[in-house]
């Protein structure tokens, strides 16, 4: 319950807020906790093994409990060095890439710093800098939500950004930069260039990790959250230069990796197969649902994507097709209000019982919404 007025001491309080926070919204999921069919935060639908959790948490039971962990993880910093062939010294894990960008920003971004983010992109980037009394600089997509190079490298000449944001594959668009559009930006971008990888792994195109020696002035994210299915652990990384990740690690929280997302993660890491098993699966259910969500009526248009979810056009709100397969069990993301994405939608790849759950749905709802509306002939 919110008080309506708030008096003497808490009035205080408020005050001490920052403007830039008092003007901010929370962070919200739109829809309901458990829904039959749940496709709207590109989870991946599968769940761990339970003879991998049973060992994992023996594991666990024989760590000392009330001992901090490493300040930084030493064990996993190793196992992901090698994982992903770089010096262990470039790694800064935290609990969570959220957390990471927020780290990221600390070190870079203040009241007169600016941030370039071409958009739309994920939103608790803007977040972080306006709470850090940064400004932020955005450059549109072109008109298939793909990155505008030129347009990037322009305003970049024009604002000198000490921070770009470039997000590939780019979620909400699931559009990717190929490696010579990425190479040109780092190139001719100034300062440090964030480049988050959350979803590399079902793209077509590598990570930039391998390449990182050519461009010293990006730092790569990377999440346990979407392929390797530990969202509800909270993991993530960056890779960069070892002299910016020794710079990085200094406002970053100590012991932010507890001794359970440590265990978890050396686990995953040492079975590859799981990964690219998950990343065959998904990748052939994205490729099959695209296909099919083309050919639905009063669906307009699907964007090309290079990560576990799709984003689909109808001519209708989008609030109206999100309540429509709300209210028929299936939960996905309504992204109509992020910039030229009126009218569109997000739906997570989920299991193949699950993705053909939700195009039922969808032609059902379309056919409803076409009905009432009276606009088309969708029948
Ligand atoms: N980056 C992008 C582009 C994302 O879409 C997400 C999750 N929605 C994250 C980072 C957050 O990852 P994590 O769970 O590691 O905080």
């Amino acid at each position: 319950m919110t008080p309506t007025v708030a008096a003497g001491p808490l009035d205080a309080a408020l005050g001490a807020i920052k403007p830039e926070v008092r003007a901010l919204s929370t962070y919200h999921v739109a829809g309901v906790t458990d829904p039959p069919v749940k496709l709207n935060q590109n989870e991946i639908p599968f769940d761990l093994p339970d003879e991998w959790k049973a060992g994992i948490l023996n594991k666990l039971s024989r760590e000392p409990w009330n001992r901090y962990p490493d300040t930084f993880p030493e064990r996993l910093n190793r196992a992901l060095a090698e994982a992903n062939g770089c010096d262990p010294a470039g790694i800064v894990c935290a609990h969570g890439s959220n957390v990471l960008l927020h780290t990221i920003f600390m070190a870079t971004v203040g009241a007169g710093r600016r941030v370039l983010i071409p958009s739309p992109a994920f939103s608790l980037y803007e977040k972080a800098v306006a709470v850090l009394g940064g400004e932020v600089v955005t450059v549109p997509m072109d008109s298939d939500l793909g990155y505008d190079v030129d347009a990037v490298l322009r305003a970049a000449e024009r604002t000198a950004p000490d921070v770009t944001v470039l997000l590939s594959p780019n979620n909400p668009t699931s559009r990717s930069l190929a490696p010579a559009d990425l190479d040109r930006l780092l190139n001719g971008l100034p300062g440090l260039v964030v480049v988050d990888e959350a979803y590399i792994e079902f793209s077509r195109f590598p990570s930039l990790v391998r390449r990182l020696d050519a461009h010293p002035n990006a730092v790569v994210l990377r999440t346990f959250s979407k392929v390797y299915g530990l969202a509800g652990l909270r993991l993530g990384y960056l890779i960069a230069h070892p002299a910016l990740a020794a710079e990085l690690r200094k406002p970053a929280i100590p012991f932010n990796v507890d001794r359970f997302s440590e265990l978890v993660a050396m686990r995953l890491l040492a079975e590859p197969e799981r990964v690219q098993a998950t990343v065959r699966q998904l990748v052939a259910e994205r490729d099959w649902l695209a296909a099919e969500l083309v050919a639905v009526p009063g669906v307009d248009r699907v964007i090309e994507s290079d990560a576990n979810f799709l984003i689909f056009e109808t001519p209708f709100g989008s609030s109206a097709v999100f309540n429509g397969l709300l209210g028929r069990g299936v939960l996905i993301r309504d992204m109509g209000g992020y910039p030229q994405m009126n009218r569109m939608l997000r739906v997570s790849l989920g299991t193949a019982a699950e993705n053909r759950i939700f195009l039922d749905r969808l032609r059902d709802t379309l056919r409803e919404l076409a009905r009432s509306t009276d606009t088309t002939d969708l029948t």
